[in-house]
Formats: C-alpha cells, sequence, structure tokens
C-alpha cells in the first residue's frame, strides 16, 4: 500500500496528501496536492506543443542541433506550432528534411486527448481533456475547459489545476479530491485543443455553418479572442506556470492573444497578486462574493488567511491599475446570504477609490449544494443598488447551463466515477487511507 508519506519520500515536490471531502465539512481553508506535475514537462511526454522558447531550445539541443542554429530553428518551429497549429513535422517546409527526421524520431506535436465534447444550445462547448502522465507518480489527469462564442468576441476559460486545493463551499470544483497543478505546457494546450476544435487555425475550417449558426463571433474576428483563467484551480497558487502559459499565449509571433483580453480570476491570494501584476500584466479579476469577513471566511475560506482589507489593500496596489485597466470584482448571487440591499450598499462603499468593475453572477447550482440562487427581483434590485452608484454591473447570462460548463460546475464526470470508486475501496480492505490537510501554498 502506498501510503502518502511514501510518495512524499520517493519525491519531495509531490505534496503530501489524498484529499477529502471531509475537509469542506470540517472547515479547512485548503487541502493539499495529492501530486504536483513535474515541471516543464510536456504533455505527452515528448510532445512539443506547449512549450515556452527556453523549453523548446532545450528539447533541440537534446537531438544534437547547434548552438548557432538553435534560435532560428525555435523561431521556424515557433511559427509552425503555434502561428499555423502544425500537426506534423512533415508539413515545416523551410526546415530541412534531416532536421524534420531528427525530430520526428524524438518528438512528437501530439495534442491532449478531447475524452469528449459537449454542444450547448447557445453555441458554449465543453471539452474533458485527458493530460497524460507527466512522470512516474502521475497516472495522468482530466480537466475541462470551455469556450463561450459571442458576438463580438470568443472567450475561452481554461483551467490552472485539476480540482482546487481550496475549499470555497459554493464551487462544485472545491468538492473534487484529485488535485495537481497543470504545467505551463498543459494550460497552453487547451488554447491549442480549442484552435484546433474550432478550426481556428490560418488554413483550418471551422465546422460546418458553425459562423451562421452563432457559435463563433459573427463580426469575422477571431475566434479565440480571450482568456479567462476561470475555469478549474486557484491560478495564483500555480504562479509560475500560469506566468509562463500566458507568456506563450501571448507571444507576438504565434498565438498573439493581446495580454488585455486575459484576465485571471483569483479568490484572493494576495501575497502573489503584485507578481503576477509585475510579471504577466493581465487583467485581474477577484471573487469577493461577500462584503463581511465572517460571511466570507465561510464562502471563501482563503478569507481567513487573507482578510478583506488586505485582499482591497493589494488590489489598490496592482500594478498598471487605471480607469482603463479596471479590476473585476466577481459576485456571485446567493439567495438569502449575500444579496440584501444592505449588502449592495457595503459593496459600493468597500471599493470606492478602486477602478473597478462589478460582476454579479448568478448561482449555478450543483447536485448536493447548499445554495440556491438569488430571485431575480433581487439580483435586478442588487445590481440597481451598484449601478447607481456608478459601475456598469452586468449580470453575467450562465452559458453553457445544459451542459454543466457555467462557473463552478467544473468537476469532470470521470472524476466523480473515480471518487465513487474510492469511496466504495476505502469502505473495503486495503484502501489508502491517510488523509492530512496542510498547507497548499
Ligand atoms: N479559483 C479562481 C478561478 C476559478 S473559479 C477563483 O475562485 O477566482 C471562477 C469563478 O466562478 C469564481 O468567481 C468563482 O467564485 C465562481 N464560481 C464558483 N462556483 C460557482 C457557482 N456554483 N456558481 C457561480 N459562480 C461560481
Ligand atoms: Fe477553487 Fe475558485 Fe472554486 Fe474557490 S471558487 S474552490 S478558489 S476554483
Amino acid at each position: 500500500m502506498a501510503t502518502v508519506l511514501d510518495i512524499a519520500k520517493r519525491n519531495p515536490n509531490a505534496a503530501t496528501v489524498a484529499v477529502s471531502d471531509t475537509a469542506r465539512a470540517a472547515g479547512f481553508i485548503e487541502k493539499t496536492a495529492e501530486l504536483n506535475a513535474v515541471a516543464g514537462a510536456a504533455p505527452g511526454g515528448a510532445s512539443l506543443v506547449g512549450l515556452t522558447r527556453d523549453q523548446l531550445k532545450e528539447s533541440l539541443a537534446a537531438i544534437g542541433v547547434p548552438e548557432r542554429e538553435l534560435k532560428m530553428r525555435v523561431a521556424q518551429l515557433w511559427h509552425w506550432i503555434y502561428f499555423r497549429g502544425a500537426k506534423d513535422f512533415a508539413e515545416m517546409t523551410n526546415v530541412g528534411k534531416e532536421l524534420r527526421a531528427k525530430l520526428a524520431a524524438a518528438y512528437t506535436l501530439a495534442r491532449p486527448q478531447v475524452v469528449s465534447e459537449q454542444v450547448s444550445k447557445d453555441g458554449t462547448r465543453k471539452w474533458l481533456i485527458r493530460m497524460p502522465s507527466t512522470g512516474p507518480l502521475d497516472k495522468g489527469a482530466e480537466i475541462e475547459c470551455v469556450y463561450i462564442p459571442e458576438v463580438d468576441r470568443g472567450t475561452l476559460c481554461v483551467s490552472s489545476q485539476v480540482g482546487c486545493t481550496l475549499t470555497c463551499s459554493f464551487c462544485h470544483t472545491g468538492t473534487q479530491r484529485l488535485v495537481r497543478n497543470l504545467t505551463s505546457a498543459e494550460i497552453v494546450a487547451q488554447l491549442i485543443v480549442a484552435r484546433d476544435a474550432i478550426g481556428d487555425w490560418p488554413d483550418a475550417t471551422p465546422p460546418d455553418g458553425a459562423r451562421e449558426k452563432g457559435l463563433l463571433p459573427t463580426d469575422g474576428g477571431r475566434f479565440v479572442s480571450n482568456i479567462v483563467f476561470m475555469g478549474m484551480g486557484e491560478p495564483l497558487y500555480n504562479i509560475g506556470d500560469v506566468i509562463a502559459a500566458i507568456d506563450v499565449m501571448s507571444d507576438g509571433e504565434g498565438l498573439t492573444l493581446s495580454r488585455r483580453r486575459i484576465t485571471v480570476s483569483t479568490s484572493g491570494v494576495v501575497p502573489q497578486m503584485e507578481r503576477l501584476g509585475a510579471e504577466a500584466n493581465t487583467m485581474l479579476a477577484i471573487s469577493l462574493h461577500a462584503v463581511r469577513d465572517e460571511l466570507r471566511d465561510e464562502l471563501v475560506p482563503i478569507n481567513r488567511k487573507y482578510d478583506i482589507k488586505q485582499l482591497l489593500d493589494a488590489c489598490r496596489a496592482y500594478p498598471g491599475l487605471s480607469n482603463a485597466r479596471r479590476i473585476t470584482f466577481e459576485y456571485v448571487m446567493l439567495k438569502g446570504v449575500n444579496d440584501s440591499d444592505a449588502d449592495a450598499r457595503e459593496l459600493v462603499r468597500l471599493l470606492k477609490g478602486i477602478p473597478a468593475k462589478i460582476n454579479l453572477i448568478p448561482f449555478n447550482p450543483w447536485p448536493g449544494s447548499k445554495y440556491e440562487c438569488s430571485d431575480w427581483e433581487r439580483i435586478e434590485r442588487f445590481s440597481e443598488i451598484v449601478y447607481r452608484a456608478g459601475y456598469a454591473s452586468p449580470v453575467r447570462t450562465p452559458r453553457g447551463r445544459d451542459i454543466l460548463a457555467a462557473c463552478g460546475q467544473l468537476k469532470s464526470e470521470t472524476e466523480k466515477l473515480r471518487a465513487r470508486a474510492r469511496m466504495m475501496a476505502e469502505q473495503g480492505i486495503g484502501a489508502e487511507g491517510v488523509y492530512a490537510v496542510g498547507n497548499g501554498e
């Protein structure tokens, strides 16, 4: 029986714990990750897709490309992989035959496997993506990624972790037991998978009639124009790989997404906010959800570590903050919990002086959740108070509800099945019964 301690001994980077739903019940702030992916590992072991420039350079050096050629070769591969979406080294016509053969012998351009695709009535697509094992201790992992087409934009909602170590009481992802960080390559690969699926490459064709059916932006613009880190996981607990992935996604010679169109959402990991602003220079969203510490402690337990005052101070200090670059404050509408007029007024008071947008999110219920969504009239009244105070307060229309693709609902079906199997195993013999809770930072 491999206990948690065994794992820790074999790999000091692999964190301790099997995670328990009881962590939430017991009021823990966070669960510790079961396993970290091996830093810098490519998805699929030898696939070059998703790698940073430095990682590509190392991969080329490893097959004997001479130092003086490296820069030029990286530029060539970069163009083929990230600008054109090449799936085969044979397409790389400006790379010599000999090198192409060497590349093909050592590496692939494989994407992580799409286990399932669901298309909602409203055009939203959800992919369950299987990330291959990144090392001997990792069996691979499944994550979800959602694409939301709108008239003037296409937004891809990406995951930064498998599951989440935090235990926000209204969020389905927080109940997922298996947790590990995604590598930067795995984060980038989500964008590649999405662009493959919707034909968003220079020479690719979108699915039949996609634009006419409203599955793609109708203004003729780029399909995936915006990225939000609002899928599974807390991005600031995986900040190094999130920043590396953003660098790849926004590179002007490859995927070319504007940093202003990339939003990182955090539950409030205060010590990492400054670094995100300074190094990634993206837009920031804060999952606020409550205006009093007592309630936020319960809804977003990381508040017990970094309270509302510390969080808002970090927001005021966020690099690059201005009226043109506002912070989005997300506020989930929970019936009878955080949706009173007094809450709305306090919200406005708290945000005074911070260039802000307020995003009201109707709560998306999931099986077993203990909250209800506020009534529509209540949301309107709340929104009215916020609006009168000078904030545009769009209520985020839930998208893809029929395929459980809306905020906070992401938790892979396979994981659910596996959790059931594990529960059964735990009740039987030989189950791994070592649970601990630690500090996941
Ligand atoms: N971990 C990060 C990003 C992922 S969650 C964070 O918490 O910010 C993305 C957003 O969805 C967050 O604002 C989160 O609070 C919200 N969310 C989670 N569960 C939800 C639910 N059931 N209904 C509506 N919004 C939810
Ligand atoms: Fe994690 Fe965000 Fe869900 Fe909280 S709301 S459990 S931080 S994914």
